[in-house]
């Protein structure tokens, strides 16, 4: 679960990390009342589950009430990638020296939280790992106490942070480390780690993703959805408890399966195509429930084929047969589907199949290839 800016910096906050004391608003005049409240310039910003706001024009500097308000009307009701603001943040802006990044992310590899630092934060932060790598630090966390002191100086000296700053640092990294921790996060950041005028630090933006798997045991964290403003296909898939992340290719797959569902992506990849999402539709799956999938896949503008690669083991093929025909009955579309189905009552489910006019396919190696021309015929 992705929480936003504002509700972000407020945990932030609660584990001592300095954060500017702002105000949200859903109207232009709302954006006036709160910018005339905190008095001088302040800043106005889209809040979205998405990052890049700034450089998508979502979030400008106001030298007047007025201003703000002005902004927040060009603001309010703008699509970022998709997603449509619906609420501003209006912060006292903050006088910017330095740009640092600071996050702490969950290294499946390594299977630790790890730290991340660079002096070069700000809204080119990607295009610094790419470019010049060696300018961000990495320190992983210990499971179970979280960054050392010493290894918070380790990351202060390792980002050339001025010495008289870096006291203030470890308050900040330790702050977070325990703020992830404590939540369990799977990524939290601040960036920009502003290095104020007056020599102080703030965290002016703040992103924190909570692992979905750890909700029940956070209802104060879980009562912070805003189901509104989350992604409307994610939301779908989690209402039909299906795991959906979407990707940036053209080939939707619907497998059943975590492992196979990888597998077949790197099989696609193999042979030259590109997978427009991962979708695991689980071990037994219904047939409403492949219906709910394939809606999923196919709302997806960039789609041009889909692949079915169904293992029927507690999964019966022939119930996920009747889900793909009972889907087709309900949509109307003509993109092209492959289906490889093999295991528990195969031969039943290509007989299901067989009436509705998909091309299927045996082996893995054969319904990638078929699903890849199927594409290029589009
Ligand atoms: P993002 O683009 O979604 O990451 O949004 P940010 O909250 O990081 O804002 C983008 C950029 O706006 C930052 O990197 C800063 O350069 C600038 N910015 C954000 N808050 C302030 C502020 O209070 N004062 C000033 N001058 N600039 C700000
Ligand atoms: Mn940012």
């Amino acid at each position: 679960m992705n929480l936003h800016e504002y509700q972000s910096k407020r945990i932030f906050s609660q584990y001592g990390i300095p954060t500017p004391q702002g105000e949200l608003a859903q109207s232009p005049d709302e954006a006036y009342a709160a910018a005339k409240q905190l008095g001088g310039r302040v800043v106005v910003k889209a809040q979205v589950l998405t990052g890049g706001r700034g450089k998508a024009g979502g979030v400008k500097v106001a030298k007047t009430p007025e201003e703000a308000q002005a902004y927040a009307t060009q603001i309010l009701g703008m699509s970022i990638k998709g997603f449509k603001v619906e609420q501003v943040l209006i912060d006292p802006a903050a006088n910017i020296k330095q740009e640092i990044y600071l996050g702490v992310v969950l290294d499946r590899a390594i299977e630790r939280l790890v730290m991340i630092s660079s002096a070069a934060g700000g809204m080119d932060i990607e295009e610094v790992a790419r470019t010049a790598p060696d300018k961000i630090v990495r320190i992983p966390l210990d499971p179970s106490l979280g960054l050392a002191d010493f290894q918070a100086k380790q990351i202060a000296f390792g980002i050339g942070l001025d010495p008289a700053l870096v006291k203030e640092f470890a308050v900040i990294a330790k702050g977070l480390s325990n703020a992830v921790m404590s939540s369990d996060a799977t990524l939290a950041e601040i960036n920009p780690l502003a290095v104020l005028g007056d020599g102080h630090l703030m965290a002016l933006d703040g992103k924190i993703v909570i692992d979905d798997n750890a909700l029940p045991r956070h209802p104060d964290l879980a009562a912070l959805r805003d189901v509104g403003a989350e992604d409307v296909a994610e939301m779908e898939a989690r209402r039909h408890d299906l795991s959906y992340v979407k990707l940036d290719g053209t080939i939707g797959c619907m497998v059943n399966g975590a492992g196979l569902a990888m597998a077949t992506m790197d099989v696609i990849k193999y042979f030259g195509g590109a997978p427009a999402n991962f979708l695991d539709i689980g071990g037994g799956a219904q047939a409403d429930k492949v219906a709910a999938a394939l809606r999923i896949i196919l709302s997806d503008a960039s789609v041009n084929a889909v692949l079915f690669n169904i293992f029927g083991g507690i999964t019966r093929c022939d119930e996920v047969a009747r889900g793909i025909v009972q889907a087709l009955g309900q949509i109307n579309t003509k993109v092209p589907m492959v289906v490889r189905l093999v295991g528990t009552n195969e031969a039943e489910g290509r007989a299901i199949l067989a009436s509705a006019n998909m091309e299927t396919a045996t082996t893995l190696s054969e319904a990638a290839q078929k699903a890849i021309a199927a594409s290029k015929r589009v």
